[in-house]
């Protein structure tokens, strides 16, 4: 097969090109960035470098850890489960450190009787079948032809919609629960299920060990602008259409794999495909803010290292960076308070210390001189799905029909974390390889 363009040069897009590599396949990939990463990108902060995107990895994360270990030597260390919240004036604690029944405990008193009978065969359907875990999947979809005609919200008493939720849907989607579906549902349920790591070296190592590519199977082409994707008249493939440095470029592919995020695709497809573009912006994606602050002193102890704070505040979760970095604070903005406060002009430094103000009663912030600082803006930021979320996903295999050589792929297919990136990717590929449509 002749050269595969991706498009986007985020976990979606480096998945792709690593299944095609390994079929043999040579790839273009095309990232309007500097560099690649997307939602999973570094920055330097004093003498190292922090993510600021995802950056926690499950023990269940088969597919990414083999990406892992092919591209190098890039140790794990332990990040856990561990966070807390108030709950009628009190600091209830859930971790998966310690005592299996205090813990079980917590989680009843945060979910309510009503709440835990709900979630129960959610749960052990997921307990039986890890698979089940991500969209589009046989359990989760009857769960949605039965109740997605509401909210997730609308499936759960007021409590444990507010206190066990929300803090899932704020942090995974960016989303209320009201603003999110119970046959979606699933795909996040996994992932509190999972118990964490992070790469020690962080993301940017793995990136750049990506990068160097020593098979010769890989051409990056950062700084690259995807502006269109149509089909070729001349060719019968996909005209990618391009800018970089200032000059505009088409190049036609066989086959091209689009890994953006639904509403980025959607306006590469607007002009060229308008009903597959209309399709993908009935996908919502809600904005996310993240700040990285390093400060004097530690701020957390090792058993108390992260908090969830309720609809009243911008702040959606502080946490420490790492189980070794508890002077380094991640603060994550996310949810209705939040976009109501923060948009991409709000000035970095208010938003942290109205943060740092949130937090002030439970963690070590008070005559705690900050030292550094680093802020990112993020939208589309997280994925928050759709009503009946597989049926769109097979209308849009439907319509791809008229497009052929193109396939889509991204969060909004398996969901939303780094190995149901990989995932989808994964079956990308195998649907390209074997000229199925996806
Ligand atoms: C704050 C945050 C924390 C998260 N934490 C975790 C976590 O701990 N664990 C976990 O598993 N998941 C986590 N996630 C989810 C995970 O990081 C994302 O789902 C994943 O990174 C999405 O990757 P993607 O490639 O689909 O999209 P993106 O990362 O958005 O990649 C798309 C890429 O395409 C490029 N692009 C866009 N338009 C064009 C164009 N026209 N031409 C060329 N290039 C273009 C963009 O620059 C970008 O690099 C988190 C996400 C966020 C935002």
């Amino acid at each position: 097969m002749k050269r595969v363009a991706v498009i986007g040069g985020g976990v979606s897009g480096l998945a792709s090109a690593y299944y095609l590599k390994k079929k043999g396949v040579s790839v273009d990939l095309y990232e309007s960035a500097p560099r690649i990463g997307g939602r999973i990108g570094s920055e330097r902060m004093l003498d190292r470098w922090v993510d600021f995107g995802g950056k926690n990895i499950g023990k269940k994360y088969r597919r990414f850890r083999e990406f892992v270990r092919e591209n190098g030597d890039f140790p794990f260390e332990y990040f856990g489960f561990n966070t807390s919240q108030v709950v009628d004036g009190k600091v209830v604690r859930l971790t998966k450190e310690g005592r299996k029944l205090s813990n079980l405990a917590g989680f009843i008193r945060l979910a309510g009787p009503g709440g835990a009978a709900r979630l129960y065969p959610w749960i052990m359907a997921l307990v039986k079948d890890n698979q089940q875990g991500m969209l589009n999947t046989p359990f989760f979809n009857s769960i949605a032809d039965r109740l997605d005609h509401d909210s997730l919200a609308s499936c759960f008493p007021p409590g444990c919609a507010a206190h066990l939720i929300r803090p899932v849907t704020v942090r995974m989607n960016g989303a209320e629960p009201e603003e999110c579906y119970p046959g979606n549902f699933g795909s996040n349920l996994a992932l509190v299920l999972d118990s964490y790591e992070q790469l020690r070296g962080g993301m940017h190592q793995l990136l750049e060990a990506f990068s160097a590519d020593s098979s010769g199977q890989l051409t990056l082409r950062t700084a690259h602008q995807v502006e269109t994707l149509s089909r070729s008249s001349e060719s019968g493939g996909i005209d990618v259409v391009f800018s970089t440095c200032g000059r505009r470029a088409t190049v036609s592919y066989e086959r091209v794999i689009a890994a953006l995020p639904a509403p980025q695709l959607s306006l590469l497809l607007c002009g060229s495909a308008p009903e597959i573009s209309g399709l993908l912006d009935r996908i919502r994606y809600f904005p996310v803010s993240v700040g990285i602050a390093a400060y004097r002193d530690k701020v957390f102890r090792k058993e108390h290292r992260a908090m969830v704070f309720d609809h009243t505040f911008s702040l959606s979760n502080a946490g420490a960076y790492g189980i070794h970095d508890l002077d380094l604070v991640r603060y994550t903005f996310s949810g209705r308070t939040a976009r109501q406060q923060i948009s991409a002009g709000s000035v970095a430094e208010d938003v942290i210390l109205q943060a740092e103000k949130t937090v002030l009663p439970y963690f070590s912030i008070a005559d705690n001189q900050r030292t550094a600082m680093i802020y990112k803006y993020l939208s589309p930021g997280l994925c928050a799905y759709s009503p009946f979320h597989y049926r769109l996903l097979a209308e849009l295999r439907e319509k791809l029909a008229d497009l052929p050589g193109l396939f889509l792929t991204g969060d909004f297919r398996r969901g939303a974390s780094i190995e149901a990136c990989f995932a989808a990717a994964e079956e990308t590929v195998e649907h390209l390889m074997s000229g199925d449509r996806c």
